[in-house]
């Protein structure tokens, strides 16, 4: 790996891996440099408990762009995805469930059992906000100029919006904007009645935000979701096989086929800068490795407050990185079951509903007050869990008969009041273990083993700040043209031959490759 590079990619999570392929495949010479002794980062599948594998931090949800998919080949390196329907299974403590099916129209009579207005309103809904999400989709998909930097340059980005802002219908256009801003709670009120429909439907929109339902905002994580999903509807379905580390491992193969080498276990300590130029990097073990090009594919942070010597940026830059806040909020449990958990009310139901996301969150008064204690560094008393069975799918994550449920615990925050994490991780393990029991009776007599994943775990094994899935959160002040940084949109750092690919970038957190593939077109723009 020694000698000179066109491009140095410092981190081999998806992001970093997507950029390194495509600058590879338009004939550049790149080098992938991943400080964990196997590429991935947020986006890997390791096993937990002897013969049971977990999508450890990101689940394994079908969140690629189908761009990145067919441009890279994918498929022809083992990135496969087994669709599953339903695609949420909202189980209620009182035994009432909603399904929602892919089939909308399936699931309008579902929701009907709790309101005959609302399975009225949910096709039309659907409808709206799948041409709301392809607007967000195409945003997502540009480079956005720098404000207030923007110039006839920027237009060809520009005219990826027309088709679907036709679509939607000029006059339409209002209520994207001003569904952004919105809380997530509020636009889900306008279209439904039922409580558990509205939670059922709102609550992934809070998935990747550090906010609760009734904060502004939340309604462009919604938007996101439906941009995001594939599949038309508010959050992504199907089960990519072997898990969220299947598709970095897709990832990998492709981008060494393209020509790139990828190095791990190293560690890169320093990005050098000389006259205001990135010209290689430095690793922990003092090797010196130089470049044209250098591209971060870690958070800001890292990169400005850790690998560019202090000093060099200017102060406003140190100051915007200072200032990001990173919001992490979540923790994993994964379990190894002997057996699979019987909701309330499911006796008849076959367990193939399982076989989707299971939300415990029935009312957005449930999810807001589950948010609430977050703003002063404690657990809430009951959760909000997003559950995966991906064994129902895939059994090969666990030996034949038995299970991995993996549960996404929210809001847990990263600072925390209570005491240190060593001793509050029993107590986040208790609390996942006694909420799904309230959903599903007998569920811990399932439990063989459990494995916690704190907010701190993140930012240790994982190098997520404050344990933070977006690197910085996608509240508003932090999207679009403020995202990585203000003036930082275009994928390019104020010091020549920098560029970021990295979740921290727009359009944000996701296993998308959006960020990275924009970053390889805006390099490769020159
Ligand atoms: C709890 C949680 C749940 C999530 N769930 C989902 C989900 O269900 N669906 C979804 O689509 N997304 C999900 N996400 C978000 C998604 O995982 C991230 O947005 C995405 O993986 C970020 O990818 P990345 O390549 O930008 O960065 P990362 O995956 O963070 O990769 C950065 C890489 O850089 C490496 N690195 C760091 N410092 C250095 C250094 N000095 N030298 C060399 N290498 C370094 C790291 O080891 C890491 O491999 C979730 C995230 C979390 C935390």
């Amino acid at each position: 790996m020694s000698g000179r590079h066109d491009v140095v990619i410092v981190g081999g999570g998806h992001n970093g891996l997507t950029t390194a392929a495509y600058l590879a495949r338009a004939g550049r010479m790149v080098l992938v440099l991943e400080k964990k002794s196997f590429v991935g980062g947020a986006a890997v599948t390791e096993e937990f408990f002897p013969g049971f594998y977990a999508s450890s931090i990101a689940d394994e949800s079908n969140t690629l762009s189908p761009k990145v998919v067919t441009d890279l080949n994918l498929k022809q390196f083992g990135f496969h995805v087994l669709p599953v329907d339903p695609l949420v299974f909202a189980p209620g403590k009182d035994g009432r469930h909603l399904t929602i099916w892919h089939d909308v129209r399936r699931t309008g009579r579902e929701i009907s059992r709790y309101s005959r207005a609302d399975a009225r309103s949910y096709p039309e809904f659907i409808r709206k906000m799948g041409k709301m999400g392809k607007i967000v989709s195409a945003l997502n998909h540009m480079i956005l100029p720098d404000l207030p930097d923007a110039g006839f340059k920027d237009l060809p980005e520009a005219f990826k919006l027309l088709k679907p802002l036709h679509s939607l219908r000029w006059k339409n256009v209002t209520q994207v904007m001003r569904n952004v801003p919105m809380p997530v709670a509020d636009i889900i009120s306008e279209w439904f009645e039922a409580e558990n429909v509205k939670a059922a439907i709102a609550a992934s929109a809070l998935n990747h935000i550090s906010l609760g339902p009734q904060e502004s905002g939340t309604g462009y994580t919604f938007l996101q979701n439906f941009a995001h999903s594939n599949n038309g509807l508010f959050r992504a379905g199907g089960h990519v096989k072997g898990g969220a580390g299947a598709v970095t491992a897709a990832l990998a193969d492709a981008t060494r086929k393209a020509g790139a080498q990828i190095q791990t276990n190293a560690n890169v300590s320093q990005i050098i800068v000389k006259n205001g130029r990135a010209t290689g990097i430095v690793l922990a073990d003092g090797k010196t490795i130089f470049a044209n090009q250098v591209v971060s594919a870690v958070d800001m942070r890292t990169t400005y407050l850790e690998l560019v010597k202090s000093g060099i940026m200017e102060k406003t830059v140190s100051t915007h990185v200072h200032n990001i806040t990173f919001g992490g909020t979540m923790a994993r449990v994964h379990y190894a079951l002997d057996g699979l958990p019987e909701f309330n009310g499911m006796s008849g139901h076959s367990q193939a509903v399982l076989k989707g996301h299971i939300q415990l969150a029935p009312s957005l008064n449930y999810l807001q007050k589950a948010f609430d204690p977050t703003k002063y560094g404690q657990f809430p008393e009951q959760p909000y869990i997003d559950i995966r069975i991906p064994t129902l799918n895939d059994p090969s994550l666990a030996p034949e008969g038995r299970h991995v449920l993996s549960a996404t615990v929210k809001y847990i925050p990263f600072h925390q009041q209570a005491g240190d994490w060593e001793t509050m991780r029993d107590a986040l393990g208790e609390l996942a273990t006694r909420t799904i029991s309230e959903w599903a009776p007998g569920f811990n007599q399932c439990v063989q083993h459990s494995h916690i994943i704190t907010p701190l775990d993140m930012e240790a094994d994982y190098h997520l700040p404050e344990g933070s899935l977006t690197h910085g959160d996608i509240t508003l002040d932090q999207s679009l043209w403020m995202r990585p940084l203000p003036g930082y949109t275009r994928y390019q750092s104020s010091l020549k031959g920098l560029y970021h690919c990295s979740a921290a970038t727009h359009p944000g957190a996701g296993i998308t490759g959006i960020n990275g593939m924009n970053a390889a077109r805006r390099i490769l723009r020159g």
